[in-house]
C-alpha cells in the first residue's frame, strides 16, 4: 500500500467518524411530517416585511456564534454552531429574518443549515424554521413540543426528529447535547449544551439581569426551580437566554433567589388572608431585583403569575 493510499484511508475513516449524526433516546424518533400536511395554521405574526428589523450573527467563541433578531427589549436570540458539515441553528425566532440568517451563514461560511433545534414550543422562538426546513435542515424538538405546535396552530416547521429525555448530535466532529428539563416555562423545554465551548442555551427559563416575562406565561414553579438547579450543576460559562444578552451561572443563581423569595412572599400573604388587591402592594423586592431590566413593567405581572400558581396549588383551611 502506498503512503497516498494510507492517507486516503485515514482521511476516509476520519470523515466517517465525523459524519453528522443524531442519537435520540426514542426508538421511533422520526416524524411522518406528511401526516400533518394541510393542518390548520394561524397567521404568522413574525412573517411581515421587516427590512429595518435589526439582525446579527456574531462570534461567541471559536465556531460558536449567536444570532439575534429584533430591537431593544424585543430581541430574540439563539446559539449557532458553524462546522464544515453545515450549521446548527437554535430557534430562528422570526420568519422575516430566517432567510437572512440562512443566506448570511452561506455567504460567510459557505455551508447550509443542517440542523434546527427548538428550545420549546412557543411561536416567538421557533417561527422561521419552516424556511430552513424547506432549504434542507432537519428540525429537532422534544417530543412534548409536537402537541402544542399542532394544537396552537403555530405556523412553523413540524419537527423531523423527536427525543424524550436526551439527544446527542455530532456535527463536524463537535458534540451538541439536548436535554429535557422539568416543566418550567412550558412542558416542552430543551436545554442545549455545547460542551466544547462551556456554553448553554437556556431560553426563557434563564435570565440575564432581566425580569422574567409578564405573568410567567406557561408557568410551572417547581420545575423552574428544578431547572435552575440543573443549570447550576453544568460546567458552563456562557448562558444564552434567548433574549437580551448572554448571561452567567451567577445570573441564574440570582434569578433562583428571586423566584424562591417571590413564591414564599406570595404564599405567606395568601395564607394570611390577603386578597390580590392587598397582596400585590405588599410584596417586597430587593435592591438588586429593582435594578434588573424590565422591573417597572414586569414586577406586578410576575407577582400575578406567582399568585395564580400559589392559588392553584393550595387547599386552604377547609
Ligand atoms: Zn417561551
Amino acid at each position: 500500500m502506498t503512503w497516498k493510499a494510507v492517507i486516503f484511508l485515514l482521511w476516509g475513516a476520519a470523515a466517517v467518524c465525523q459524519a453528522a449524526s443524531i442519537e435520540s433516546d426514542m426508538a421511533d424518533s422520526i416524524v411522518d411530517r406528511a401526516a400533518y400536511s394541510g393542518r390548520a395554521l394561524l397567521p404568522d405574526f413574525t412573517a411581515g416585511p421587516c427590512e429595518a428589523n435589526p439582525r446579527s450573527l456574531d462570534q461567541v467563541k471559536g465556531n460558536l456564534y449567536r444570532h439575534t433578531t429584533g430591537a431593544g427589549l424585543a430581541v430574540h436570540s439563539g446559539l449557532v454552531l458553524i462546522t464544515g458539515e453545515g450549521a446548527l441553528v437554535i430557534d430562528p425566532a422570526m420568519s422575516c429574518t430566517a432567510g437572512w440568517l440562512r443566506d448570511e451563514i452561506a455567504r460567510r461560511f459557505h455551508v447550509g443549515v443542517t440542523y434546527v433545534v427548538y428550545t420549546h414550543a412557543h411561536a416567538d422562538h421557533i417561527s422561521g424554521a419552516q424556511i430552513l426546513q424547506q432549504s434542507g435542515a432537519i428540525v429537532i424538538a422534544n417530543r412534548r413540543a409536537l402537541e402544542p405546535i399542532l394544537g396552537e396552530k403555530i405556523p412553523t416547521a413540524i419537527p423531523d426528529r423527536l427525543f424524550d429525555q436526551d439527544l446527542k448530535i455530532v456535527l463536524g466532529g463537535e458534540q451538541v447535547l439536548l436535554h429535557r428539563v422539568a416543566p418550567s416555562h412550558s412542558d416542552s423545554m430543551t436545554m442545549v449544551l455545547f460542551p466544547g465551548y462551556k456554553a448553554l442555551q437556556c431560553t426563557d427559563v434563564c435570565e440575564s439581569g432581566t425580569m422574567p416575562y409578564n405573568d410567567f406565561l406557561d408557568f410551572y414553579y417547581d420545575g423552574w426551580i428544578e431547572t435552575l438547579d440543573w443549570v447550576s450543576r453544568q460546567d458552563v460559562e456562557i448562558v444564552d437566554v434567548g433574549h437580551y444578552h448572554p448571561a452567567t451561572k451567577a445570573d441564574e443563581a440570582a434569578l433562583r433567589d428571586y423566584m424562591v423569595d417571590l413564591h414564599q412572599q406570595v404564599l405567606d400573604l395568601v395564607r394570611s388572608g390577603q386578597s390580590w388587591d392587598q397582596l400585590y402592594r405588599n410584596v417586597r423586592f430587593s435592591d438588586e431585583v429593582r435594578r434588573w431590566i424590565g422591573f417597572d413593567t414586569m414586577h406586578t405581572l410576575n407577582t400575578l403569575g406567582m399568585y395564580r400558581w400559589v392559588s392553584n396549588h393550595r387547599r386552604g383551611e377547609w
